[in-house]
């Protein structure tokens, strides 16, 4: 039985990662078709409605309780290779929540990363080893000074090791974004990992994007160049990635930039400024990635507002059905 006390209220369930037995290998969090079968069972395909229903029915706030929705991030390749044919088979449409610079083959390299650090290290520690060595900087300090941090984030992502959640903050709050990538160059050239061969397998293509269109799964924003902390930047930054992301996507699918209605913010990052900028662009629904109520974001509620739609992470389901 999946509703109980904590999530019965309407939400999306977030997915990202798929692998099969050939292009898309095995990856942290990543789950098999079979795997997204059990995930609808589970939940109870009678309690999942097509995206455009949902959308509609939350605008006409008739959602019920035990309504879901799924939704995938990102554009990754996996989805439209391993989750599609299994949405088609069921006669499910989710939400893609998609950012834009990847059709400028500019995507976001976290992807790239991540793609590199499961399959040229054993195992992901190797990895972690491999990074904190080559970083070669004492962070003791800086990981005493954000115990509350680390703490908070185990709670919230309980499905992070010690590692996992570490190498995520020296990552996000100790490098910067250019500093990061410079130093996961570093790894990749020391490997002779060259990233571009890899784009057409990582990312959607212009037509993948097109096909879910057409097929009636809706396209929704997801930023432009995907930043993991869109919250730290300025109100004109925040506005030029969704209009950016907007542009390009309605472009792309040959439609009215009105057309586009819903999102998901990514990394669940977003504040005060990013709420005003999506409703200026017309924004009627978006996402976070939480089941709580955040209350440093001041929220009241699960559903806090139409932009602050909660979504339960696949992988806590998956744990749910595996017991
Ligand atoms: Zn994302």
């Amino acid at each position: 039985m999946y509703f109980d006390e904590k999530n019965s209220f309407f939400h999306g369930i977030m997915f990202h990662h798929f692998h099969d037995e050939n292009l898309h290998s095995k990856s942290q969090g990543s789950i098999s078709k079979d795997d997204l079968y059990k995930i609808i069972n589970f939940v109870g395909r009678e309690n999942i409605i097509n995206a455009d229903i949902f959308f509609k029915k939350f605008k006409e706030k008739k959602l019920r309780s035990n309504e879901i929705c799924l939704t995938f991030d990102d554009g990754i390749k996996s989805q439209f290779d391993v989750a599609l044919p299994v949405l088609e088979d069921l006669g499910i449409k989710g939400f893609f929540f998609v950012y834009s610079s990847m059709f400028e083959n500019k995507p976001d390299y976290i992807e790239v990363f991540r793609y590199f650090r499961q399959n040229f290290y054993k195992e992901i520690n190797d990895f972690y080893r491999d990074f904190f060595r080559t970083l070669n900087v004492n962070l003791e300090k800086f990981f005493k000074k954000n115990k509350l941090k680390i703490d908070n984030i185990k709670l919230k992502a309980p499905y992070y090791s010690l590692e996992d959640i570490k190498f995520r903050i020296t990552r996000d709050e100790y490098l910067n974004r250019e500093n990061y990538k410079n130093l996961m160059f570093l790894l990749m050239r020391k490997k002779n990992f060259s990233a571009e061969k890899y784009f057409s397998r990582l990312f959607f293509s212009e037509k993948n994007l097109k096909d879910l269109h057409d097929m009636g799964h809706i396209i929704g924003l997801h930023s432009h160049s995907h930043p993991t902390l869109i919250e730290k930047l300025n109100y004109e930054n925040q506005f030029n990635e969704y209009n950016t992301c907007i542009l390009k996507l309605s472009k792309l699918l040959n439609i009215s930039r009105k057309e586009i209605k819903c999102m998901s913010h990514p990394c669940g990052s977003y504040n005060k400024d990013t709420l005003k900028i999506l409703s200026k662009l017309g924004i009627e629904l978006g996402f976070k990635q939480i089941m709580a109520i955040e209350k440093d974001k001041g929220m009241k509620a699960v559903n806090n507002s139409p932009l602050e739609i909660a979504r339960e992470d696949h992988s806590k389901i998956m744990r749910r059905v595996n017991l």
